[in-house]
């Protein structure tokens, strides 16, 4: 299942459009590669349409969601998110690392689950909290 995410989430690398998504008008972004490894974008009406296109294609991350198994609260599963957009490169061994975890409640919102996980550099977060007296 991740590689097939992950093969999907690569098949627009060999294209040259993407919709910028950071506001509602979703303008169509042309990409054009330079000589030199840089990236000139156009279609974009403002310049984060720019910063967009240059991160999907030079640096492209994703923000994980997810759920961590948790005992001792109502629910068997936890909330959670990464702290940070992971390089999709680093998206398997992310996943992977996260679907391991076994907490125990209480685990407050907020909380830090785990520092640098699948030695990504990326933490993980709960976004939920699980027993206690306010779950
Ligand atoms: S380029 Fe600017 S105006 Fe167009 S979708 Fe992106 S953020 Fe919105």
């Amino acid at each position: 299942m991740i590689k097939e995410n992950q093969r999907l989430i690569r098949a627009r690398d060999t294209e040259d459009e993407l919709t910028c998504i950071v506001c509602p008008i979703g303008c169509r972004l042309t990409v054009d590669r330079t000589a030199d490894g840089e990236i000139e974008v156009s279609g974009n009406r403002c310049k984060r349409g720019v910063a967009y296109a240059r991160e999907e294609f030079m640096d492209p991350r994703r923000v994980v969601t997810g759920t961590c198994a948790i005992s001792g609260a109502v629910s068997a599963r936890l909330p959670v998110k990464s702290s940070n957009g992971v390089p999709i490169d680093d998206l398997a061994p992310f996943l992977k690392a996260m679907y391991e975890i076994r907490l125990s409640a209480p685990v407050k919102r907020g909380a830090l689950i785990a520092s640098d996980l699948g030695g990504t550099g990326i933490d993980l977060i709960a976004t939920m909290t699980a027993g206690g007296s306010r779950e």
